[in-house]
C-alpha cells in the first residue's frame, strides 16, 4: 500500500526541464567559427597533461602569480612592487601598505574552497570537451562531481565560471595558465576560417594519440569514502590528493 502510494508520487513528480550550462553554450557556439578558439586552445594545452605539469598547489600558484604579475608581484591596493610573501599561511604581504592578499585575490578562484590545481585541471577537461565537441557527454555535472570527489554544486559553479572565464579572448587568466605551448600549426594569413578549422582539428587528430586526454584517463574516484566528522575544507584538501591517483 505505501509503495504503490510512493510510486504514484514519484510517477507525479514533475520533469526537471532545468536548461542544461554546458547544452546552453554549445548551442550558442554552432555557429562554423564557434570551435575554432576551443581548438586552439587545446593544442596549446601541455603534451603531458595539466596534472603532470603542475603536480601540485604550490606549482599552480606559482603559475598563476608569473602569469598575473610577469614584472614581479605588484600589491593590490597602492600598485607597488616591494611585496613580500607570509610563507606558512601563502599570502603576499605589501611593505608599503601592508596590505596582506593571496594570488587568487580578485580573480576567478577568488575565495573558492577549491584547490587552486581543481581549477587548473577543470580548465583542462573544459577545453577539451568544448574542442572535441563532447561536452554534452563529458561536462554532466552529476558525473564531474563524482569524479572530482566535490558536491553537485561547487561542480556547477566550477564549470560554469571556468566556462565563462575561458570563453574570454586569450582564454581568461586560466586559460592562460594551462595554455602555454606554441600552436603546433601556423596560420596563413589568407586561410579561411573553415580551412584553419579543418587544419586545427586535423592537428588535434594527430595530437591525440601522443596526448592521453582526460576521457581517456582512468575515472577519479576518492580513494576513502568521506568521513562526516571532517570538515568541507579537510574534505577537499583531501579530494587533492585523491586527484593525483
Ligand atoms: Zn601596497
Amino acid at each position: 500500500m505505501v509503495r504503490d502510494a510512493d510510486r504514484t508520487r514519484r510517477r507525479r513528480r514533475p520533469k526537471m526541464t532545468r536548461r542544461s550550462p554546458v547544452k546552453w553554450l554549445l548551442k550558442k557556439r554552432e555557429n562554423p567559427f564557434g570551435t575554432i578558439p576551443w581548438k586552439e586552445m587545446y593544442l596549446m594545452l601541455p603534451e603531458e597533461g595539466v596534472r603532470a605539469t603542475f603536480p601540485n598547489t604550490e606549482s599552480c600558484e606559482a603559475r598563476l602569480a608569473s602569469v598575473r604579475w610577469p614584472q614581479g608581484v605588484q600589491c593590490l591596493s597602492c600598485e607597488m612592487q616591494d611585496v613580500s610573501y607570509i610563507e606558512n599561511r601563502a599570502l603576499y604581504q605589501c611593505r608599503a601598505c601592508r596590505r596582506q592578499f593571496s594570488v587568487t585575490a580578485g580573480t576567478e578562484a577568488h575565495r573558492s574552497r577549491l584547490d587552486l590545481r581543481m581549477w587548473f585541471i577543470a580548465a583542462e577537461e573544459i577545453i577539451t570537451a568544448y574542442a572535441e565537441e563532447t561536452g554534452h557527454h563529458r561536462l554532466v555535472g552529476q558525473s564531474m562531481a563524482h569524479r572530482y570527489g566535490i558536491s553537485y554544486s561547487a561542480t556547477h559553479r566550477l564549470k560554469t565560471t571556468l566556462t565563462n572565464s575561458l570563453s574570454q579572448p586569450g582564454g581568461g587568466l586560466i586559460g592562460e595558465c594551462v595554455c602555454f605551448c606554441a600552436l603546433p600549426v601556423l596560420r596563413k594569413p589568407d586561410l579561411s576560417p573553415e580551412e584553419w578549422d579543418r587544419m586545427l582539428s586535423a592537428a588535434m587528430y594527430e595530437n591525440r594519440g601522443a596526448r592521453r586526454t582526460p576521457h581517456r584517463r582512468p575515472i577519479l574516484i576518492p580513494l576513502e569514502e568521506p568521513d562526516q566528522s571532517l570538515s568541507q575544507t579537510d574534505d577537499l584538501a583531501k579530494v587533492g590528493h585523491a586527484l593525483d591517483h
